[in-house]
């Protein structure tokens, strides 16, 4: 008989192996769906012994959903999620295919790298591990693996808590994607990023009218022109930076730790010190509204009466009246604003006993790192577990080199996760389940 792999091996193996299935969500059914990925996870963790169920809206969208139980069932319950799909991927941009889970460089190549694939290895790795070896976590764990993040989660997370919301029940806190990843900073200390915050999500569709005519003719009321200017001046604009208590916080530990005060108005110091995660922090300090698609006209001679574009717009916990406000103020009178899509920002309390302790677990296996909240300028299925009131936090450990650029692997050609970083998150986790 051979010696059983240690969990950090299984990880590796089982992340290869979940990057394989190609879970491509196209926003659509057109995808292969995530059923492939469900299966093997659920035969992963009925092999030690823990009952699963899978559950599919659609045929071939499927979750899987297991409860772990603890060594003291009467404390509440923590939910530990990540999705198993994956936004698409072009294989003739990549330098290894995007479904091959090739190892080379000290990287694992493919879609689902970061996001997030490595964290349901861990979470299966660690699982199995301490199942083996009879070691409960401290109370019950509720295991998600859920399909259809990569579209808001209408089929996932968003369905699951709209219509099986007792799979959750007990549970007040829960961990997942984008946190618990480091970052080295100027002085060569290493922090991990626990995410507490979300930014919401606004799509705004912008609307001018115009008159109608031949293109060949003289026109004072050119649609696709009013929209133009328009966009020009919501592109260009910068809102004003705006704290919320995790970005106040996330500063004020950076300026302790550089011992150098950043000025939130004047952000350029603090984004440098922090490089390369700088478009992640630059984006959580303000709203922002991007114009990101345009449409207008039909033919080369004719004037079009309507013109209209769509901006992903991104408000800061606790300001969605006053982005709206100041959107609508900014477009002016000449077009109409209609909201399309919207979904909430959320903020979860730092520190509290469940961030003490990750920042232990971490600490054990990175001795003299410290952990500080962020706020994701993106959205996760976060947002759908917290309307049932459970604390959504961040925190998939990863220890990345220093000049690792993490921000650019998500949804980028060539995603990859360093295969060091992916092991170490291995016992940060199991430690962390005797802590939680
Ligand atoms: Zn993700």
């Amino acid at each position: 008989m051979s010696a059983p792999m240690s969990a950090e091996d299984e990880a590796v193996s089982i992340c290869r192996d979940l990057m394989r299935f190609d879970t491509s969500n196209y926003g659509d059914d057109r995808g292969p769906g995530e059923r492939l990925a469900a299966e093997y996870a659920a035969g992963l963790l009925t092999e030690v012994g823990l009952d699963v169920e899978l559950i599919e809206p659609r045929p071939g969208r499927t979750t899987v959903m297991a409860r772990w139980p603890g060594a003291d069932p009467e404390r509440p319950g923590l939910l530990v999620h990540a999705h198993t799909d994956v936004v698409p991927a072009e294989p003739a941009l990549w330098r290894h295919h995007p479904f091959g889970g090739e190892i080379a460089d000290g990287c694992l190549w493919g879609r689902g790298a970061v996001d997030m694939k490595y964290f349901a290895a861990q979470m299966l790795a660690v699982v199995r591990a301490r199942m083996r070896a009879g070691r409960p976590p401290a109370r019950d764990v509720v295991l998600a693996f859920v399909a259809d993040e990569e579209n808001g989660g209408r089929l996932g997370a968003r369905w699951l808590v709209d219509n099986r919301p007792e799979l959750f029940e007990g549970c007040t806190e829960a961990i997942g994607e984008v946190g618990g990843f480091s970052a080295t900073l100027p002085n060569g200390r290493r922090l991990y990023l626990v995410e507490t915050a979300e930014k919401g999500v606004i799509w705004f569709r912008v609307t001018t009218k115009g008159i109608a005519g031949h293109g060949s003719m003289l026109n004072s009321s050119n649609a696709i022109a009013q929209l133009g200017e328009i966009m020009h001046r919501v592109g260009e604009h910068r809102f004003p930076v705006q704290l919320t208590p995790t970005t106040r916080q996330f500063i004020d530990a950076l300026s302790a730790e550089l011992d150098e005060q950043f000025h939130p108005d004047d952000p350029d110091a603090l984004l440098k010190a922090i490089s390369p995660l700088e478009r992640i922090v630059g984006a959580s300090l303000q709203n922002i509204a991007s114009p990101t698609l345009i449409s207008a006209g039909n033919k080369t001679n004719v004037i079009p009466s309507l013109a209209s574009a769509e901006l992903d717009c991104r408000f800061l916990p606790g300001h969605e009246d006053e982005f709206i406000a100041s959107f609508v103020a900014l477009v002016g009178p000449n077009a109409t604003c209609e909201i399309f899509y919207r979904d909430i920002a959320v903020e979860t309390d730092f520190p509290t006993p469940l961030t003490h302790a990750m920042a232990a677990s971490v600490a054990r296996h990175d001795p003299g790192a410290g952990v500080i909240p962020y706020l994701l300028p993106a959205g996760t299925d976060a947002k759908h577990f917290s309307r049932l009131g459970i604390a959504c936090y961040g925190f998939a450990p990863l220890k990345l080199p220093a000049d690792f650029d993490f921000p650019a692997a998500f949804h980028g050609v060539d995603e990859r996760v360093p295969v060091d970083a992916l092991r170490f998150g291995v016992p940060v986790l199991d430690d962390f389940f005797d802590r939680c």
